[in-house]
């Protein structure tokens, strides 16, 4: 058979565009047979930034499909720019999977070490979420469930206190596997972390699960902030806590849809 089709100019070989060739290595490195985890990875970081949690900066994973040793995280970008092009693997020491060599978040060890550690959590969403904040910042006051969406956070959000690892003159960021494993054992078996004068990380048995939460965490701290300028805010109890998160656990897929036509424009 002789017939061949006529090659467009733009992707002749030796004519490729260094994009072109990096979303080919990430197709490569990442491997997962499973392009609609890779879809939800992608409305995932659309939707965190459309929601108002992460801006230019914060990120979000999913322990990969095919290996457990290993999870999925975007190449360094603001999240609201991701494709599946951008999207890379890592092993548990954070090192890129196949040699991908394209810049990686530095803060990749917060994944890395909550997925070492924590062999139930599926997805892990980092961010500076501005509402969260003061309550990492002080110590009289921790964050709590004041609303039935928030069940999830639990009794009260523990406080990662990076002077305990880093001392008094760090960058402030987890930049390495030490500082990665302090934060997973101040997170301990909860569902949210709050690092002072930082952040926050979120985690979940699924990216649309661990979106909620994100969402959600942010929206718990703006209301019991107001509560507190008001008066003296009655937390749920520990019951009322694990029933609603169990309860919306069953109810999130029609948020995680609006959620996704907004950021998105489909689906
Ligand atoms: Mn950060």
């Amino acid at each position: 058979m002789l017939v061949r089709c006529a090659t467009p100019l733009s992707v002749r070989p030796g004519r490729r565009r260094p994009s072109d060739l990096s979303g080919r290595r990430a197709a490569s490195a990442v491997g997962t047979g499973d392009p609609a985890l890779i879809d939800d990875l992608v409305a995932a970081n659309r939707i965190l930034f459309q929601q108002g949690v992460v801006d230019g900066f914060g990120h979000v994973s999913v322990r990969h499909p095919a290996r457990s040793d290993a999870f999925l995280l975007a190449r360094s970008m603001a999240p609201a720019l991701v494709t599946a092009g951008d999207i890379m693997a890592f092993d548990f020491d954070a090192v890129p999977l196949d040699g991908d060599d394209r810049p990686a978040y530095l803060e990749r060890f917060i994944h890395s070490e909550i997925y070492r550690t924590r062999p139930d959590v599926m997805a892990v969403v980092h961010s500076h979420s501005p509402n969260v904040i003061p309550f990492g910042i002080v110590k009289t006051v921790k964050l709590q469930p004041v609303c039935h969406m928030s069940g999830f956070i639990g009794a009260a959000a523990p406080v990662f206190e990076i002077r305990e690892t880093a001392g008094d003159a760090s960058d402030m960021l987890v930049r390495d596997r030490t500082l990665g494993a302090a934060l997973a054992a101040s997170l301990g078996s909860s569902s949210v972390v709050l690092m002072r004068g930082h952040g926050s990380t979120v985690v979940g048995t699924g990216i649309r699960q661990v979106v909620f939460r994100a969402i959600y965490t942010e929206v718990n701290a703006r209301l019991q902030s107001e509560a507190m300028r008001l008066g003296t805010p009655t937390v749920l109890t520990p019951a009322e806590a694990e029933n609603s998160a169990r309860t919306n656990d069953g109810a999130m897929h029609r948020a995680w849809d609006l959620w996704r036509r907004a950021a998105m424009g489909d689906g």
